[in-house]
């Protein structure tokens, strides 16, 4: 088993991202596979590689998985790219690489550009504990759901975001995080338009209400965890029931109701709730 599978990153927009690495590797191998080969194309003429391509989709039938494994025991070399970023990634690859690594062949990662990554090094969020969660659901009750599950992790969140959604994931998101919640939407990474909006949900919701441009193109929407104190003394309803309260109510009331309603101690709740207030 000498064949090897190649996971290869290309850029997100701006093509120079490619590394030469990537390149060395794409002009190498018997095959590549592409998401899209017409999409790929533009790429691959720009750096001269005149690889063979084939299609590659984890959605398609398993015929395209086999087809590749036994290019592999044919000893034939692959690489696999999806349209922009990092394979597998919200991306196609998951079938294939698990396939591959069954049938015992080495699968070599290329490292290079991911979307997710670049955002958050650059968003000015805390970076020593995040989680990726993909595309929030599209549906509003699934989207909220998903959300309020989310509400009292401590660590940064990270989301992808398409520009017909990304005003209704930015209203839901204040609705269930709060308007306080800081939050950073990076648009257009390496590419003209590049802009990076922090502030917190409020200020967010705002600019984009105020600005149509800022709905348009690529986006990683990021937050900021919950406050650790909160996280940890409280489950998400808990939060999500204080924060509401507190929208309507003074400190006093709203830690009374929420004490009621959620059986929590009132104490607890009334310092959180000050916490809350003073953000
Ligand atoms: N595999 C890719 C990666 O490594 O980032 C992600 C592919 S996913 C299908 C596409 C989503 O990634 C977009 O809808 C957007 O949320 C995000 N994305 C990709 N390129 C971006 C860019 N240049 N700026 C901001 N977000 C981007």
């Amino acid at each position: 088993m000498t064949a090897t599978l190649f996971i290869v990153a290309t850029p997100i927009g701006n093509l120079a991202d490619m590394s030469f690495r990537a390149v060395e590797v794409l002009k190498s191998v018997d095959i590549i596979a592409a998401e899209d080969t017409r999409h790929s194309a533009k790429l691959l003429q720009h750096y001269h590689i005149s690889t063979p391509c084939i299609p590659y989709h984890d959605h398609s039938d398993e015929n395209q998985t086999r087809r590749i494994i036994e290019k592999l025991r044919e000893d034939l070399s692959v690489a696999l790219i999806s349209d922009a970023g990092t394979p597998l990634i919200s991306d196609p690859g998951y079938k294939l690489v698990l396939a591959a690594r069954e049938a015992g062949f080495t699968v070599q990662p290329v490292p290079g550009a991911c979307a997710l990554i670049a955002a958050l090094s650059a968003a000015g969020l805390p970076t020593d504990r995040f989680a990726f969660y993909g595309f929030p659901p599209a549906k509003t009750a699934a989207r909220k759901a998903f959300f309020e599950e989310l509400s009292a992790f401590s660590h940064s969140l990270v989301f992808y975001e398409s520009p017909h959604r990304v005003q209704e994931s930015l209203l839901a998101m204040r609705e269930v995080f709060g308007g306080q919640r800081r939050a950073v939407l990076a648009r257009e990474i390496s590419k003209t338009f590049e802009t990076f909006l922090s502030g917190d949900l409020q200020t967010l919701c705002e600019a984009l209400e105020s600005d149509a441009n800022q709905s348009r193109g690529e986006f990683v929407l990021m937050l900021e965890g919950a406050s650790e104190q909160a996280s940890e003394a409280f489950s998400a309803e808990t939060l999500r029931i204080l924060t509401a309260l507190l929208e309507e109510l003074s400190v006093k009331q709203a830690a009374s109701l929420a004490a009621k309603i959620t059986g929590e101690k009132k104490n607890k709740l009334y310092k959180w709730a000050l916490e809350l207030q003073a953000e």
